[in-house]
């Protein structure tokens, strides 16, 4: 039967999306190919369909041990024979899956990666495996921002298959540096990318406003349809769950310090409808397949725009209109900044932390178009989305090249060698101990901005570093530097526009 007839016939489609009849084919083809294509894009059919086609057995890895049996079930109805096996099953019957598995009663079999990696592996290599489907790919990559090492083992355990089994990896966040990593690990030659652009996703970024106002303003407004609000912390959750309570919305949450049949419950009563909002942390959302999520809020800053990106694009995907909106306060990144420091990672993970916090910093304070900013990130190019906060800010631009010099002369006057804080303390002229002590109140730029706040030259910073006209080598206590776009406008070939301060909105009592 060809790919196409499958499509109808076992899942009732009838034609394929962007992307999934190419990598299908590389995959019949034997060739190798790596999988990129936002949530909700339809991997699964990449790899489930080819399994149906070819003789022998397709393992699948996922470390979404929860879900396999979700995801098995479904394959069932439709009448593919699937099966998997995880530490919640007994000897036995994971012995009878194996059997099942090896004489070619099943064509999909799920495990996590860790079975790889164990005593486990004869058993699996005795079976005819043809092709390897690895889900959550970037997982393998350092460079990914959900590293788990069990993936490193599993690509030196791929190779020893003796079948020497088809590869196809897949995943929904990539940068080109992570796609090389994965590409490189698993030998994998071909990639199919669809791009990672959301056409009915509005971003919206939301910066120095009450954010308990703001939600329980936006749940108002948009009361009856279904979102998640993500928080940092389990005490966070379950503070917001409360004040939603409260107020009388219909919520439910979910984290990590919960019970798994109160996790389970809390999961179907969103799945469901029962419960409209999802307060929970990033332990919620992996392979959650709830098409009509309308918003996903960040009540803080997640660790990576990958993370975000992730989150942010489990709403919209039945493609109807839907906001992903991140509710930004400078603390939370410093706060970000603590735990990292804190971590017991070393020094070249910490480091790789920093950067990725500090992309996070720049998406916040970019003034570009914020889809726009994203796929540059992940090496795309695409054009103004015309619905995000950026592109519908209709503010006016002021001419900040004056002010813009001041603070890069600064910069350079204190020889590149000094963060943002002290920075600003120098061009608003503060008295302080360290000012005196480095001598800086005799630099001619000590005091050239005195007419304004700290704070406010503090966001002037933030805006020309995520504009481009500064660069921060990333650490722990970020050291300014002029890029190169900042010398061209020391030089007076170019000018700085900024939009003026955000206007303040009504809102409803918080009232807790
Ligand atoms: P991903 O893993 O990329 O996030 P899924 O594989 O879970 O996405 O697919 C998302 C949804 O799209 C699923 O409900 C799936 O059945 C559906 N889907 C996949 N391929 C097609 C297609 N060709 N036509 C219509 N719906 C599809």
């Amino acid at each position: 039967m060809a790919p196409q007839e499958l499509l109808k016939t076992k899942f009732g489609y009838d034609s394929f999306r962007p992307g999934q009849q190419t990598v299908i084919d590389d995959i019949l083809a034997h060739k190798n190919v790596l999988t990129i294509m936002p949530t909700g894009g339809g991997k699964s059919l990449c790899y489930q369909i080819p399994a149906l086609l070819m003789n022998g057995l397709t393992l699948v890895v996922s470390p979404l041990i929860a879900l396999m049996k979700d995801q098995v079930d479904a394959l069932n109805e439709n009448g593919i024979p699937a099966t998997f096996v995880n530490s919640s099953l007994t000897f036995d019957e994971i012995g009878d899956r194996f059997d099942r598995a090896r004489n070619g009663d099943v064509k999909l079999l799920y495990v996590s990666p860790e079975r790889l990696d164990s005593g486990a592996f004869s058993q699996l290599a005795a079976l005819p495996i043809d092709l390897v489907a690895v889900d959550e790919a970037h997982c393998i990559s350092q460079w990914g921002h959900d590293f788990r090492p069990s993936y490193l083992a599993l690509a030196q355990r791929l190779n020893q298959l003796p079948t020497k089994p088809t590869i196809v990896a897949l995943t929904a966040t990539a940068t080109p540096r992570v796609a090389d990593d994965i590409k490189e690990r698993l030998g994998i030659h071909e990639e199919v990318n669809t791009g990672f652009q959301r056409d009915n996703l509005a971003f919206k970024v939301i910066k120095d406003q009450n954010s308990d106002q703001y939600l329980l303003d936006y749940l108002k407004l948009n009361e009856g349809q279904s979102g998640i609000v993500y928080a940092s912390t389990r005490k966070e959750v379950e503070r917001l769950t409360k004040l939603f309570h409260k107020h009388q919305f219909s919520v439910t949450m979910y984290h990590g310090g919960l019970s798994r049949e109160e996790r389970r419950k809390n999961q179907d009563d969103f799945l469901y409808d029962r419960a409209f909002v999802m307060v929970a942390t990033n332990a919620f959302g992996m392979g959650i397949d709830k098409s009509n999520v309308r918003f996903v809020i960040h009540d803080s800053v997640p660790g990576s725009l990958e993370a975000y990106y992730q989150e942010a694009g489990r709403a919209g995907r039945d493609g109807l209109p839907s906001e992903a909106i991140l509710l930004y306060k400078i603390g939370d990144v410093q706060t970000q900044h603590f735990f990292i420091e804190q971590s017991d990672r070393d020094e070249a993970s910490k480091q790789r932390e920093y950067k990725k916090l500090q992309v996070m910093s720049q998406y916040a304070n970019t003034e570009q178009c914020l889809q726009q900013f994203i796929l540059n990130y992940f090496g795309e190019d695409g054009p103004k989305c015309g619905r995000c906060s950026n592109c519908l800010d209709t503010r006016e631009s002021q001419d900040v090249t004056v002010d813009t010099q001041k603070v890069l002369s600064c910069v350079y006057r204190m020889h590149e060698r000094f963060g943002k804080n002290l920075v600003a303390q120098v061009l608003a002229g503060s008295q302080g101990q360290k000012i005196k002590n480095f001598h800086f109140d005799d630099l001619s730029t000590y005091g050239i901005m005195k007419g304004q706040s700290q704070k406010k030259i503090v966001e002037l910073i933030d805006y020309l570093t995520a504009a481009g006209y500064l660069i921060t080598d990333g650490g722990q206590f970020p050291i300014l530097k002029v890029a190169p776009l900042g010398v061209a406008v020391l030089q007076g070939t170019q000018q700085v526009f900024r939009k003026s301060a955000i206007q303040a909105t009504k809102s409803l009592p918080v009232n807790d």
